[in-house]
């Protein structure tokens, strides 16, 4: 059995003495200024001061974030378009409370990997008793291909993951399997276990899905496939977190995804969300999932951040998500070295054809060279020579941490102001819900666990905005893959069967 494994920060994985000969990155020869600063580095330096100040958030961005965040939540739970974030309903009205008991199962399509998980589920005595789950990576032509392409490769993928049950996994006789079924794009739901796609996010660009149930979809591929399973619950990664780390947890209240994409909900009182009109869940409450990527006031934006969305198969949308995510800020951080390169000469005369290639530089390359604490950046030339096949010298690269440092420290520190924004429109409504006492908020995705800088710059910002007091109250913390779990928590209190 395969399990999930996030691949480890590169940090020193390609030591100067194990790369092939001839590929060994040179270390080319630095021409000084009068005032002693390298003549190419000196002439990138007003790029990247230009860059620190497009990209600054000071405390008054942060606080005109939060503010905003919070004003386009209202404005989205107001009405239906209301504002840039969705606010959409998950019919998700009761978290799991640790009496769940049975076999369920959970799949996440959410991004470059998709993950089935089946658990066995004890109640209040044994919670857990046991989890498996398999990962399997989506091929990039899936990402482009037809709505039942993708659907049958998830199926296929889900039966063999079925075949392999047994030992403490026991379906009770006479029952279908049941899974919760985590889907990270933006739906619009119309009932816990169906819901239409809005649109694709995050480079997937699947013809034929938008307007369809995803839950039909991937029902009639289960069928094809012989694969006797219902899907009971349809959530998003971030709801599905949420279950999670509630399950364990009585305090949490909202959860937040930062990985290839982003987004954010949180548990809502009905009578806030006025486009229910009126209408009423046993608990009072739901989780309202906010599709904040879509968030976009105030954006300390720059023009390479202008010119990667221009690029996108999504121009002007998802802007919170382009400036705050996994999938982008390698990409951003490329822009501004290809410029560097070219009216900066950073990396010498020539600018090699790889670095000028789109996404040639991923977000974990960025995380790995601002680990490298060597006086001579080894692992920054090595990643950059890797990836992007350019030398470097340490002047340049030093440039390239200040460069991945600024744009890790815009993002993280954004997420933060956006968790403030939630933070602060639950208590306006609700005086003492969320800063009165302990509140829980669970944090998950590739991004926030692996970026340590980033998730210092998270913190700082919530800090900063809160004021110590408050901000004691605030747990943020990591909620490992409590998704998959999360999702098989739903598909068990919205079973059909007796729970
Ligand atoms: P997904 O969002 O695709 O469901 P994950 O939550 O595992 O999956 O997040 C994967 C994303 O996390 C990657 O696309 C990448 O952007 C980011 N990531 C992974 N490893 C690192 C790392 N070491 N440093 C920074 N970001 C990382
Ligand atoms: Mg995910």
């Amino acid at each position: 059995m395969s399990f999930a494994v996030n691949p480890p920060p590169a940090v020193r994985s390609f030591p100067f003495s194990r790369s092939p000969i001839g590929r060994t990155p040179r270390v080319s020869m630095v021409v000084r200024s009068g005032a002693g600063v390298p003549i190419a580095t000196a002439a990138a330096l007003p790029i990247l001061t230009k860059l620190q100040n497009d990209c600054a958030t000071p405390l008054p961005v942060l606080r005109h974030v939060a503010d905003a965040m919070a004003t386009d939540m209202r404005a989205g739970l107001a009405v239906d378009g209301g504002s840039d974030l969705k606010m959409i309903l998950s019919y998700v009205d009761s978290l799991p409370t640790g009496n769940e008991r049975g076999l369920f199962y959970a799949l996440d399509l959410g991004g470059t990997n998709f993950r089935v998980l089946r658990t066995q589920l004890g109640g209040k005595d044994d919670r857990v008793i046991a989890t498996e789950c398999d990962q399997v990576s989506i091929p990039q032509d899936l990402m482009f291909g037809t709505s039942e392409e993708l659907f049958d490769f998830i199926a296929s993928a889900l039966a063999k993951f079925a075949q392999k049950e047994g030992g403490k996994f026991v379906l009770p006789d006479g029952r279908s399997r049941e899974t919760g079924f985590t889907f990270s794009f933006p739906v619009k739901q119309t009932s816990i276990d169906s819901g239409i796609l809005i649109k694709w996010t995050k480079g997937f660009a699947v013809s034929g899905t938008p307007g369809k149930d995803v839950v039909a979809c991937l029902n009639e591929a289960m069928k094809r496939q012989g694969l006797d399973m219902r899907v009971s619950a349809l959530v998003n990664d971030t709801v599905a977190t949420l279950a999670g780390a509630r399950y364990w947890d009585n305090d949490v209240m909202v959860a937040v995804i930062l990985g290839t994409g982003t987004n954010a909900c949180y548990v809502e009182s009905v009578d806030a969300i006025p486009k229910l009109n009126g209408q009423k869940t046993t608990s009072g409450r739901t989780i309202v999932n906010t599709e904040w990527g879509a968030f976009s006031n105030g954006l300390p934006l720059t023009e390479f951040d202008r010119e990667m969305d221009a690029e996108s198969i999504n121009p002007g949308e998802q802007l919170f998500e382009k400036t705050i995510s996994g999938m982008y800020l390698g990409e951003i951080v490329r822009r501004i070295l290809v410029r560097m390169a070219e009216s900066g000469s950073l990396f010498g005369k020539h600018v090699p054809e790889r670095l000028r290639t789109p996404f040639t530089l991923g977000t974990p390359n960025i995380s790995s060279m601002q680990q490298d604490t060597s006086e001579d950046l080894e692992a920054v030339g090595s990643i950059l020579y890797e990836a992007t096949g350019v030398d470097s010298n340490l002047d340049a690269r030093k440039m390239v941490v200040e460069v991945c440092d600024t744009i890790a420290k815009r993002g993280g520190r954004l997420a933060g102001a956006g968790i403030v924004g939630i933070l602060q429109k639950m208590e306006e409504d609700s005086k003492g819900i969320v800063f009165r006492k302990r509140t829980v908020v669970a944090m998950d995705g590739g991004l926030y666990e692996h970026h340590p800088q980033y998730r210092r710059y998270l913190k700082d910002a919530v800090t900063e905005l809160l004021g110590p007091e408050l901000s004691n109250n605030v747990v943020i913390e990591h909620s490992k893959d409590g998704s998959g779990i999360g999702a098989a928590l739903l598909a068990a209190t919205n079973s059909i069967y007796e729970h």
